[in-house]
């Protein structure tokens, strides 16, 4: 359980300072106070009472019967004067300018921050003003101090205005804004000032989701959590690595090597196999070891090769080379290979079964078909979930059903730890062939957890891919190589401002989760 912090976020008005505390405390988990709102609480008493802020016992009376109560639940805070809820009440533009007066009085900033020190003792709280890292909590775990130019804080003011029905000059809301911050500036005690040890963050070009991961990569950071973590399973599986080993090896025997399409899916590793004089097979293949790639080939092109006396090496995958038994052996019954179609790995597979096999996806429309007896078959790299819902739909229709759950290990672990590692990433980079089923797959289960991007290599990366997210999880499918994923983990470090590069595959930290 990580420590939970006490965080101060400071600034000038619209700055951008309760925005930002509010979605960092929803990702961390930890509580927001607004202590502007109690100012503003304050000031609404004042007005409602007519008090004079010149008159000291005035004040003080008005502090005495003050009952001020904040409900915290969250980023949500709901303030009370009394039983009624002025939440929104607060927000008038002129009880933004009496807060201001009001906060200069030593007896109700002494009130107010006796209150803001009490409800954020414990901790995992993010709290937001003028003089949080100065004087409410000067030993506050982490200081920001949020800036940004009186014109775009001013704009900012008047488009929130706007959003509530409240017509407002915009020469006005920047005139008031200015006087706010002199104000909040000049006072005596407590006023609005940078504490040295905080991180200034100007917020005149950020979008409001780049503020947030700003501030929470700082978090992380203080934390000492990675914010770039590895999915376990990640990366070649055996099959691949096999199939580059088959090829490699034939090519050292100095006779001519080609593959019957990619070996794998992967641009890189197939460039590197070329470079090596292994080859994709043209029109003629005489005098050509033949290598079948890792997706395996169908019956009928085995034995054209076999009959033209060639010599084959065959990298299909022991798994692919699983699925396409059982199809053989399921002859005779209605045979569904779930999997996409133009698959070479499916092509190859519904050469092993008869005219009643036939593919389909989790979604295809059976109409009214139903079947005695119905047998289901996997290419390996599908997911689980697309075979649950395929399994559930046709059960009604069928009174025999034969599940042959093929999707391998290396998918399912892959998928399972990028599920995982998704569910608590801001942004998951799912690192692959864009031909790749099984990184395909990866991205689409990412992109209904989280936000996720498919790239190939490093140079995909930009930094505007970036600046939104905080928490990066990258996951790598079964065809993609180790100097890849290392290389986009340390352009990502360089994007994000982490000197922390890793010279080896190894030393990228991993996401460790005890189901996977
Ligand atoms: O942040 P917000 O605009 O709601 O704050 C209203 C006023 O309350 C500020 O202009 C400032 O004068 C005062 N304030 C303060 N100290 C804080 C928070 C707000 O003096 N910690």
């Amino acid at each position: 359980m990580p420590e939970r912090l006490i965080i101060a976020i400071d600034g000038p008005a619209a700055s951008g300072k309760s925005t930002t505390a509010r979605l960092l405390a929803r990702q961390l988990g930890y509580a927001y106070l607004d202590t502007g709102a109690m100012y503003r609480a304050c000031a609404l008493q004042a007005q409602r009472k007519g008090v004079d802020l010149g008159d000291e016992r005035a004040v003080q009376s008005l502090l005495q019967d003050l009952d001020i109560r904040i409900e915290i639940s969250g980023e949500t805070n709901s303030i009370f004067l009394g039983s009624e809820d002025v939440t929104a009440a607060i927000r008038a533009p002129e009880i933004s300018a009496l807060a201001s007066s009001i906060s200069a009085l030593p007896p109700v900033r002494h009130k107010m921050v006796e209150l803001q020190r009490k409800l954020a003792a414990s901790g995992g709280v993010i709290l937001d003003g003028r003089d949080i890292g100065t004087y409410v909590f000067p030993n506050a775990d982490l200081k920001f101090f949020l800036i940004a130019s009186a014109e775009v804080r001013a704009n900012r003011r008047w488009l929130e205005l706007k959003s509530k029905g409240i017509e407002a000059d915009p020469e006005q809301v920047l005139r008031e804004l200015i006087q706010r911050d002199k104000n909040d500036s000049a006072r005596a005690l407590a006023p609005l000032s940078k504490a040295s040890d905080a991180i200034e963050v100007d917020t005149s070009q950020m979008s409001v989701a780049a503020q947030v991961a700003t501030l929470h990569r700082q978090v992380l950071k203080r934390l000492d959590i990675p914010a770039v973590l590895l999915a376990k399973h990640s990366g070649f599986c055996f099959g691949v690595r096999r199939a580059i080993q088959l090829a490699l090896d034939a090519s050292q025997s100095g006779d001519k090597v080609c593959t019957l399409g990619e070996l794998i899916h992967n641009p890189q590793i197939v460039g590197k196999l070329a470079e090596q004089g292994i080859r994709l097979c043209g029109e003629d293949v005489s005098n050509s070891k033949v290598i079948i790639r890792s997706h395996g080939a169908s019956k009928e092109v085995l034995a054209q090769l076999l009959s033209r006396g060639n010599e084959i090496i065959d990298a299909t995958c022991p798994y692919v080379k699983r699925a396409q038994e059982m199809v053989s052996s399921m002859a005779g019954c209605q045979v569904m290979i779930l999997g996409d179609p133009g698959h070479p790995e499916v092509v190859g597979m519904i050469s092993y079964g008869d005219e009643k096999t036939r593919v389909v996806q989790a979604d295809t429309d059976f109409g009214t078909e139903v079947w005695d007896t119905l047998c289901i078959v996997c290419q390996t790299t599908q997911k689980i979930s697309d075979l649950q819902t395929l399994v559930t739909r046709l059960l009604p229709k069928v009174k025999e059903l034969r599940v042959f759950n093929t999707i391998c290990r290396a998918t399912s672990e892959r998928q399972q730890s990028a599920q995982a590692l998704a569910e608590s990433s801001d942004l998951m980079v799912v690192i692959g062939g864009k031909n790749s089923a099984n990184t395909r797959m990866l991205q689409q289960l990412c992109q209904t957890i989280t936000h996720s991007v498919h790239i190939e290599n490093e140079t995909e990366l930009t930094p505007d891919l970036l600046t939104d997210y905080a928490r990066i999880g990258l996951v790598a499918g079964a065809s993609t190589p180790a100097d890849t994923i290392l290389a986009v983990y340390n352009k990502i470090m360089k994007i994000i401002g982490n000197t922390e590069a890793a010279t080896r595959f190894e030393e990228i930290p991993l996401f460790k989760e005890e189901s996977c």
